[in-house]
Order: structure tokens, then C-alpha cells, then sequence
């Protein structure tokens, strides 16, 4: 069972493959400093999924994107913590050491395969280029490994397709080329920011199918990034939930999904519509997110949150465990208030979820 947190400077037990340990992540505009992550942590083991929810500006595309080394700076800048993948922190790496660990150990997706597909070079040359760089071996035997990985991602044809050209090929299958490109060098962490977010509903079925039947073939662990908590019930084990910068939840997935300790976690998933809802209004958290210059103080879910009280508008509550070192929520609700104020709801609904009817019906 691994320990949460670690110790500061200190490398993670060698059954972690990823330990990110109190992230901050800042981008300072003209307007002023957006704390787009704030003190994030969480560890995926080797060969786990680990699933990243949360709304829109959460933050958990900037996580990812902190893990990879791939904020631009300026505006963006680490502030500060440490990201341990397999007993590095990569945190402190040159970026000739970070170019040797992106591709080959850890890899990333994302939600748009144009944006990361080399629009004039043929599938198979880019998978090539990505093998040859980092495995060391010739072009041949690249050119093989390339249409093993067309095969392996389900694409027909592969000795045929990997001449194609990216604008040759649908949505879905550009996306099955991103995940063989992606795994073509055996990464030990594969992140998958929105996979499935462009596809439509069918596709999405089959690729997150296919990451599901690839990460289990190849041991691969998945950091799976999404707003979607169906997505999340189907894939992973563990769940980290964000709100505003900040790690709110963390559990297994069937603790976060079948008893969510924290309002958000809760609004969110009666936010889920379902075929029973079909005619009726759709359930949203009410509010909105914080604007990122004015983050509120104390709990940043407090101006949303029907059972805020006395402490959560002054004290930010800490990610306490609840149980077991996985298990985590940061609410007042569930550690000691501070100061000696009560478990008390002041201006709470005391409805029993955090939603409200939006005006939109469920078709
Ligand atoms: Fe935040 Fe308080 Fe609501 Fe818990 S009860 S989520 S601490 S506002």
C-alpha cells in the first residue's frame, strides 16, 4: 500500500511508477495569475489506470501536460513540487533527458489527433520516426513494427494504411493510429487526455474498447483524463476527482462512484443523465466555476456547495484520508472543522444534492 503523501525529496517505493507530489502549476497573464493547478498529488502504480475527472478548467489537462514537461513558459510556470516517474523527477531533468523520456516512457493522446498527427508525413513514416529515435533500431524493422501497431490498434489493411497520409483516414481511425504511434515504443505510462471527447458515440465505444484491450496486453499504465464519469465507470480503477486547481476526491472507483464523500463528486454524478430522466429537466451543479483570477477563499466549492457552513468560506479544508491512504476528501463534512466550529450547516439547502433543474429537457 503505498504511502500519501511521500516524503519530500525523497524517491516513491519502486510499485509506483508515477508520484505527483503537491504540483503547482501557474500561468501569469496580463490580467493577472491564474493557479490553473494548485497543489495537486495523487501516484498511479505500474501497470494501473487512474482515472482524472473533472468539469471544464479544472485543471487536469494542465496536470497532464506539467507531467510531460510540455507547459509552455512564459505564461505558463511550475511553481513548485515534484513528479516522480520511475524513481526520476522529472521535475529536474534537462530537456535532453525529458526528450529521451517523452515518447519512449511516457507517452500522451489527446483529444484531437490532428494536433499531434504530422500532416505531411504518412502514418507509417511518423510511427517510424518515433521507433527509430528511440528504440535504436533500423528502418526496417521499424516499418514492421509500424504495421504490428496498425495491426494491434484494430486498423485493416495495415500494410496498405501505413502509407496513407493523416487526412486519409476518419476520426476514429486517425485516433487508433495516435494510441499505435503513442505505444509504438512501449511507454511504461500512457496519458489520455479526452480520447474519445471528438468521437462519436459508436467510435468511442470501440477506442476506449481498444485502450482497454491494449493497456491489458501490453501492462501500460493509463492516466486517463475526461470530464466523463461513464468513461471513468468503464476503464479505470482508481479515481482522483478536481475542482478548481485542486485535488476535491480520490478513491477506488467503485468508492468515488457508489459513495462520493464530497458535494462536488456528488453533483456531478447526479448531473449523469440517465433513460429514466428521458422528458424530464437535466440536473446541473448550480453555479459555475470560479473565475481563475478570483479563486474564492477557504473550500474554492463553497459559493456552489448547499451544505457549506460556518468554516468553509474562511478555511480551505485539508485532503484527508478517510479510512485508508487511497481514500481522501477534502470537505469539512468529513475531517474536524477547525477553531472548534461544528459540523453545522449555516445557509446550507439542506437539499440532499448539490443540483439544480437547468432548463434544458433530456431528449
Ligand atoms: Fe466545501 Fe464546505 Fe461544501 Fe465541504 S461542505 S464541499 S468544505 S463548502
Amino acid at each position: 500500500m503505498p504511502r500519501i503523501p511521500q516524503t519530500q525529496g525523497d524517491p516513491p517505493p519502486s510499485d509506483i511508477l508515477l508520484d505527483v507530489r503537491d504540483l503547482r502549476t501557474h500561468f501569469r497573464v496580463m490580467d493577472g495569475t491564474v493557479p490553473a493547478v494548485d497543489g495537486v498529488s495523487f501516484q498511479v502504480r505500474r501497470g494501473e489506470t487512474l482515472g482524472v475527472v473533472g468539469e471544464s478548467g479544472c485543471g487536469k489537462s494542465v496536470t497532464a501536460l506539467t507531467i510531460m514537461r510540455l507547459i509552455e513558459t512564459p505564461p505558463g510556470e511550475i511553481v513548485s513540487g515534484e513528479v516522480w516517474f520511475d524513481g526520476r523527477d522529472v521535475l529536474q531533468l534537462s530537456q535532453d533527458e525529458m526528450l529521451d523520456v517523452r515518447g519512449a516512457e511516457m507517452a500522451m493522446i489527446f483529444q484531437e489527433p490532428m494536433t499531434s498527427l504530422n500532416p505531411v508525413l504518412t502514418v507509417g513514416d511518423q510511427i517510424v520516426e518515433a521507433v527509430v529515435a528511440h528504440k535504436k533500431i533500423n528502418h526496417r524493422a521499424a516499418l514492421d513494427r509500424a504495421v504490428e501497431m496498425l495491426r494491434l490498434v484494430g486498423i485493416p489493411e495495415a500494410p496498405r494504411r501505413v502509407k496513407q497520409y493523416p487526412h486519409e483516414m476518419s476520426g476514429g481511425m486517425r485516433q487508433r493510429v495516435m494510441i499505435a504511434l503513442a505505444l509504438s515504443c512501449d511507454p511504461k505510462l500512457l496519458i489520455a487526455d479526452e480520447p474519445t471527447t471528438a468521437l462519436d458515440v459508436t467510435i468511442q465505444a470501440q477506442i476506449l474498447e481498444l485502450i482497454r484491450k491494449v493497456q491489458a496486453e501490453t501492462g501500460t499504465a493509463l492516466l486517463l483524463i475526461t470530464h466523463d464519469l461513464g468513461v471513468v465507470a468503464e476503464t479505470v480503477q482508481r479515481v482522483v476527482v478536481m475542482y478548481a486547481g485542486k485535488v476535491v476526491e480520490t478513491g477506488t472507483v467503485d468508492e468515488v462512484l457508489q459513495d462520493p464523500k464530497h458535494p462536488y463528486t456528488e453533483g456531478l454524478l447526479a448531473s449523469i443523465p440517465s433513460k429514466g430522466m428521458r422528458g424530464t429537466r437535466l440536473n446541473v451543479i448550480k453555479g459555475s466555476v470560479p473565475n481563475p483570477f478570483r479563486m474564492p477563499v477557504g473550500c474554492r466549492f463553497h459559493p456552489r456547495c448547499p451544505y457549506a457552513f460556518d468554516p468553509c468560506p474562511d478555511h480551505e479544508p485539508p485532503l484527508d484520508e478517510q479510512g485508508n491512504p487511497e481514500r481522501r476528501v477534502a470537505c469539512w463534512l468529513h475531517t474536524k472543522p477547525p477553531f472548534g466550529l461544528e459540523h453545522r450547516p449555516r445557509y446550507g439547502t439542506a437539499t440532499p444534492l448539490a443540483v439544480e433543474a437547468a432548463g434544458e429537457a433530456v431528449r
